[in-house]
């Protein structure tokens, strides 16, 4: 190799927990600092650090990504009332992917990475499909009532003038159950801008699906505010590119996902978004090569997995046992910062050693070396199942021909 890659703008680089956090030094170690004259300015967002500085780390982590543009994150543990004993911490810090998006608006995009050796479970799929999710609102901000028995339940809307919509939900006659819930014009519009600039970043079609036949003012807000954005901000921005805007029922939509051959963008609700991307992770076969990154609709992205710190993994570790965790997701999650990083700053060498080690990891899978989640997934006789490290080297190896090539 000749000189190292330079950098021109830090990275906000998120460090994090457990077995990711392992994995997060041995990638740095092994795949890009004997490569690249790393440029990060450096975050630990590890539940100590978050404790030891009452989590302002986290925010200052999000202002950070404001400042230049690029983020790249490690799995963190989001504690419970277990984490909260573990670590004897000071509070039951919130979750830092809540607080991160709060801060940037952001809408969250997750595709699996393709490996042909993996059949997925649904034939028709050769490319990733990616899953857009609404992060604001609906059932994840309602307000549920038990009605304990005959009564009337009724939704009213005071204005601040004093106006006052009311309608009423059901008489009951007997006990049952109520919910509402509500969404912001300003939040969906935010999530239409994501949709349609990530679909123009990665030149893929996008495809939003909502119940607005039977939510007949609540999911046609959502259907309405999509196409107006569309027509005014992107429509020919969109012609430009070859791609398409593709509004239909989710019904609709989960039938011709199931019957499509992938590589589109699909756009769903906050609910709908949470339910179809553990399907489509599932059928891509491991939750282990999910890419997940943040697009704000300023233009601020944040790249991460979408597994978590893989604990089981971390307390074998910690016994000294060996693991065999997948790196691919976190892998990916850099190289994706590291392109966004070189495309923004016009860095060409930074774009191409990061598609050079995304090519070396999934050449690695095709030529049989892999952890044993995915070794699990396919029965050819030549797969050699590796441990977490062995893994990483075995990239290695490949990245070294490509880039000497
Ligand atoms: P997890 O870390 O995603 O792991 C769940 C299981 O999936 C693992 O036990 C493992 O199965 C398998 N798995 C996930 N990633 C893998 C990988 N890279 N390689 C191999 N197998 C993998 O979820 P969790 O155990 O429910 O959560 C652990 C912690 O992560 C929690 O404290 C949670 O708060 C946090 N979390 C963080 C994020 C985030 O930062 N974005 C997201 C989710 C969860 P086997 O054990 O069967 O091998
Ligand atoms: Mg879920």
């Amino acid at each position: 190799m000749s000189d190292k890659i330079k950098m021109t703008t830090p990275l906000v680089e998120m460090d994090g927990d457990e077995m990711t956090r392992v994995i997060w030094k041995l990638i740095k170690e092994i795949l890009l600092e004997p490569y690249i004259e790393l440029k990060t300015e450096y975050y630990d967002l590890g539940l100590e650090n978050r404790d030891k500085t009452e989590d302002k780390v986290t925010v200052e982590s999000a202002l950070a990504t404001k400042k230049y543009g690029v983020a790249v994150k490690c799995a963190t543990i989001t504690p419970n009332a277990e984490r909260v004993k573990e670590y004897n911490l000071k509070e039951m810090w919130k979750s830092p992917n809540g607080t991160i998006r709060g801060i940037l608006d952001g809408t969250v995009f997750r595709a699996p990475i393709v490996i042909k050796r993996i059949k997925p479970f649904i034939p028709a799929w050769k490319k990733p499909i990616t899953i857009a999710r609404h992060a604001y609102g609906d059932v994840y901000k309602d307000v549920e009532i038990i009605a304990s028995g005959k009564g009337v339940a009724e939704l009213t809307f005071t204005s601040e003038s004093g106006e006052v919509i009311k309608e009423t939900v059901h008489t009951f006659d007997s006990p049952g159950i109520l919910l509402a819930m509500h969404n912001l014009d300003s939040s969906i519009a935010s999530f239409a801008r994501s949709c349609f600039n990530y679909a123009l970043d990665t030149k893929q079609d996008i495809w939003f699906a909502t119940k607005d036949t039977i939510s007949k003012k609540y999911d046609h807000r959502f259907k309405d505010i999509f196409q107006e954005i569309f027509e005014q901000e992107y429509k020919i921005k969109f012609q430009k590119a070859g791609i398409e805007y593709f509004y239909t029922l989710i019904d609709d939509a989960v039938a011709r996902v199931v019957r499509s051959e992938g590589g589109f963008i699909w756009a769903c609700k906050n609910y709908d978004g949470d339910v179809m991307s553990d399907m489509v992770a599932t059928v891509f076969g491991s939750l282990a090569m999910m890419t997940s990154v943040l697009v704000s609709p300023e233009g601020y992205y944040e790249y991460e997995a979408a597994h978590g710190t893989v604990q089981r993994h971390y307390y074998k570790h910690l016994k000294g046992e060996e693991t065999s965790t997948n790196s691919m997701a976190t892998i990916f999650a850099w190289t994706g910062a590291l392109k966004k990083r070189g495309e923004l700053d016009n860095l060409h060498s930074l774009v191409d050693f990061a598609e050079k080690l995304e090519k070396a990891s999934i050449q690695t899978i095709e030529d049989g070396f892999m952890t044993k989640d995915l070794a699990a997934l396919c029965n050819d006789a030549d797969v050699v199942p590796l441990n977490t490290e062995g893994f990483i080297r075995e990239i290695d190896k490949r990245l070294q021909v490509l880039l000497n090539s």
